[in-house]
C-alpha cells in the first residue's frame, strides 16, 4: 500500500533555519515526523522553526552546529538518535554560495563553498549510517542543484560542490543499499530564498524566461519532493537525482 505518512519517523535537516531547509523541516513535521534542525548563525530563526514544528504537535530540536565540523556532526546525530531512539531521515541541505569568475576566485572562496556544501554531506551521512544500520532502514536526501548538472558561469566552486554531491549520492547508495538505507539527491532549479534574493528584477525576469514553466520555484515545492523521498512511498528509489526545476535543466 502506498504510504506517504512520516508518522513515527525521526528526521534531521541541516541548515533548517531559513529558506528551503525551513520549508523542508515544516513539511516533514506536517507529514507526521519529529524534526531536528541545525543552523550556523540564525538562532532566533531556528527557534521560530522549532516552535512551528511543536505547534503541529511534533517533537522538535534546534541545534547550533557548523556543518563543516565533523566531530560536531557525530554529536548532533548521536543526540537525535538517543533522545528520539531512532533516526530515519537525514536531509543534507546546508549550503552557501560565493560566486565570482575563476580569475577572481580566492582559494578561501573555493574552500568555503566546497567544505560547507560537500564535506558537510560526508560528515552527516557518515555519522547517520551507524544508527540507520542498527535499525536496518533509513533515507538520506542530499540537496544538490541544477547548477551541478548544467554548470553556471561564476559558480565553478558551487557547481563542483553540487556535482560532487551527485557522485557521492550514487556511490553511497551502492555501498548501503543492501542495508535498506536509501540515498537520493534533489536538484532544485531557481528557488526564491535569501540565497537568490540579491538579483535585480531584470536578471530575475531573464532567468524566468529561460525556464520552460515560466516562473521560479518556491521552497514548498522542493520540500514536497523531499517528503516523498523521506517516505515509504519512494521505498524502491535509491541513487537517484530528482530535478525540481520547472524543466530548467531538461
Ligand atoms: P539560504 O536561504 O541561504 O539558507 C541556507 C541555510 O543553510 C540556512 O539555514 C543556514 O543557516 C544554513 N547554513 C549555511 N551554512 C551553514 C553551515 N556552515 N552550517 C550549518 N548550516 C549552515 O539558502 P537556500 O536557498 O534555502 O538553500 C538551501 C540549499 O538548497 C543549499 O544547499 C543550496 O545550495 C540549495 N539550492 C538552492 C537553490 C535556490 O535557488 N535557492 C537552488 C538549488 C539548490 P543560518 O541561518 O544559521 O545561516
Amino acid at each position: 500500500m502506498t504510504n506517504f505518512s512520516l508518522e513515527g519517523k525521526s528526521c534531521l535537516v541541516t541548515g533548517g533555519s531559513r529558506g528551503i531547509g525551513r520549508a523542508v523541516a515544516v513539511a516533514l513535521a506536517r507529514a507526521g515526523a519529529d524534526v531536528a534542525i541545525t543552523y550556523a548563525r540564525s538562532a532566533d530563526a531556528a527557534e521560530e522553526v522549532k516552535a512551528e514544528i511543536e505547534a503541529l504537535g511534533r517533537r522538535a530540536m534546534a541545534i547550533q552546529a557548523d556543518a563543516v565540523d565533523g566531530k560536531r556532526a557525530d554529536e548532533v546525530i548521536q543526540q537525535v538518535a538517543k533522545e528520539w531512539e531512532r533516526l530515519d531521515v537525514v536531509v543534507n541541505n546546508a549550503g552557501i554560495t560565493k560566486d565570482t569568475l575563476i580569475m577572481r576566485m580566492s582559494e578561501e572562496q573555493w574552500d568555503d563553498v566546497i567544505t560547507t556544501n560537500l564535506k558537510s554531506v560526508f560528515n552527516y551521512s557518515k555519522a547517520a549510517i551507524r544508527p540507520m544500520m542498527r535499525q536496518r532502514s533509513g533515507s538520506i536526501i542530499n540537496v544538490s542543484s541544477v547548477v551541478g548538472i548544467s554548470g553556471n558561469a561564476g559558480q565553478t566552486n558551487y557547481a563542483a560542490s553540487k556535482a560532487g554531491i551527485i557522485g557521492f549520492t550514487k556511490s553511497l547508495a551502492k555501498e548501503i543499499a543492501s542495508r535498506n538505507i536509501r540515498v537520493n539527491a534533489i536538484a532544485p532549479g531557481y528557488i526564491r530564498t535569501e540565497m537568490t534574493g540579491q538579483l535585480s528584477e531584470d536578471v530575475l525576469k531573464a532567468i524566468e524566461s529561460s525556464i520552460p514553466m515560466g516562473r521560479s520555484g518556491e521552497s514548498d515545492e522542493v520540500a514536497d519532493t523531499i517528503v516523498f523521498l523521506a517516505s515509504d512511498a519512494s521505498r524502491y528509489i535509491t541513487g537517484e537525482t530528482i530535478r525540481v526545476d520547472g524543466g530548467m535543466a531538461m
